[in-house]
């Protein structure tokens, strides 16, 4: 017996209509909103993460998968495989490869403003826990070429709108600004002198984060770190104007939305190409691992990745969170999808004439199935009952030789007969002329 690997989840056939559920809600909001659909490798060149999501993030200091052929392993065995230049990982989040076909099949050069959604799986060598898999999967959303704040709240706007037709309710929108290249540095630098004579304090992750990205301290889980910080600096009273206005303008474009919000000046988002707005929708409901959706502005990402300067703001949401949120709401998922025929058949011969007529309803678009394990006549309609099936046709000898038989509606136990070469057309009428 060989098990799946941990942190990883099989999704049985009752899941995967949830999640077929919420993907196609979430194609449908997008393309309302005007997105349109992206798909990337499963991998890309490390470099591409490196660069495009930050030597300082814990994705690119500890969580990254990074795969290797057999052929390439050995060569790199022995030294002979530059794992820098030529390695590749498997996809930790999905902005940086967006980004990266951006400026590939250069979609600047169309008109402007490009805007895409995905839908992908992303993988981070985590400790699993509930909310918190090597392998998960991920919504999300980029426009690029606008500098906007309208463009900043039409994103939250989406993933909202997304929420409200799922019909989830306990979720609370946070926002902030982290400003630029410009009014950053002077923030960190305050932030900083503002740290330093209890640095001790804090604990060793903080402590790490001094020189390489003080700006995570303040989004530290740990209470005695968030107790020394209760007197710290605000980010926005330290923004240059021009991000100030970018923050002004994004509340009253979230308010021209209805949409309400919470300014939370801890959230700083752990990747170090956001600017100005930084956004994170926490689920009240799944535990600890609460944020099913962050976001921001990236107005210096795509140059990282060696394109022309040009602004981009996204989101990405964890579909698992996402699921665990609608389940802890109770909130109800459409029902299964239940085969619409069974027949029940009786005796060698009317075995082969139920595989015919199955097989003639399903080119009529009609799902249906047969007795594949020689059941008995009472087994087959035990089975058709928890299948829930919609009708069921016993099929014998009899029906054969008068060539009709008798459809049986299992819901409300009605019987309608019909002529064997007009089941196709009764079911039909009977399913409401689907
Ligand atoms: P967290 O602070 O929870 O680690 P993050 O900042 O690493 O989140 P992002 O990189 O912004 O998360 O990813 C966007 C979303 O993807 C998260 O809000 C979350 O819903 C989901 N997500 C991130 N990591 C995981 C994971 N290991 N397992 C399941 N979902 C995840
Ligand atoms: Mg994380």
């Amino acid at each position: 017996m060989i098990n799946k690997p941990k942190g990883t989840m099989d999704k049985l056939p009752k899941e995967v209509a949830k999640w077929r559920y919420v993907e196609e809600k979430f194609r449908d909001v997008c393309q309302r909103f005007g997105f349109n659909e992206i798909r990337t490798p499963l991998f890309e060149y490390t470099k591409l993460f490196k660069r495009g999501v930050g030597e300082t993030t814990d994705i690119v200091q500890k969580e990254m998968f990074t795969v290797i052929s057999d052929a390439n392993l050995k060569k790199y065995n022995a030294g002979h495989f530059d794992l820098d230049k030529k390695g590749f990982t498997l996809k930790p989040e999905g902005t940086a490869p967006v980004v990266r076909s951006f400026v590939e099949n250069k979609l600047y050069a169309d008109s402007q403003p490009t805007k895409l959604f995905y839908i992908t799986p992303c993988y981070r060598n985590e400790n699993p826990q509930a909310g918190r898999l090597r392998e998960f999967h991920q919504f999300g959303i980029e426009t690029f070429s606008s500098i906007s704040a309208m463009t900043d709240a039409e994103i939250i706007a989406v993933a909202m709108q997304f929420f409200k037709e799922l019909g989830l309710k306990d979720l609370k929108l946070k926002i902030n600004s982290v400003g630029c290249k410009e009014c950053r540095p002077v923030y960190n630098q305050k932030l900083k002198e503002y740290i330093e004579p209890k640095l001790d304090h804090f604990c060793d992750t903080c402590q790490g984060r001094y020189d390489t990205n003080p700006l995570r301290i303040l989004d530290c889980k740990i209470d005695s770190c968030q107790e020394e910080l209760i007197t710290v600096p605000i980010i926005t009273d330290n923004l240059c104007d021009n991000c100030q206005t970018h923050f002004n303008e994004l509340k009253k474009s979230l308010e021209a939305f209805s949409i309400e919000y919470e300014i939370d000046h801890k959230i700083v988002r752990g990747l170090d190409y956001y600017t100005k707005t930084a956004f994170e929708i926490i689920s009240e409901n799944i535990g600890s691992q609460s944020t099913v959706c962050g976001g921001g502005r990236y107005d210096g990402l795509v140059q990282e990745v060696g394109g022309p300067e040009i602004p981009g703001v996204g989101f990405g949401m964890g579909i698992e969170r996402l699921i665990m949120t609608l389940e802890g709401e109770n909130v109800p998922f459409p029902e299964d999808n239940t085969l619409d025929v069974f027949i029940i058949t009786l005796g060698e011969e009317s075995k082969y004439e139920g595989l015919k007529i199955a097989n003639e309803l399903r080119k009529n678009g009609i799902s249906s199935d047969f007795d594949h394990i020689d059941r008995s006549l009472k087994a087959q309609m035990r089975y058709a009952d928890k299948m829930n099936v919609k009708f069921t046709i016993i099929l014998g000898e009899n029906e054969i030789k008068n060539s009709s038989v008798n459809i049986k509606n299992m819901i409300t136990g009605v019987q309608t007969e019909a002529n064997i070469n007009d089941i196709s057309k009764r079911i039909t009428e009977l399913l409401g002329g689907k």
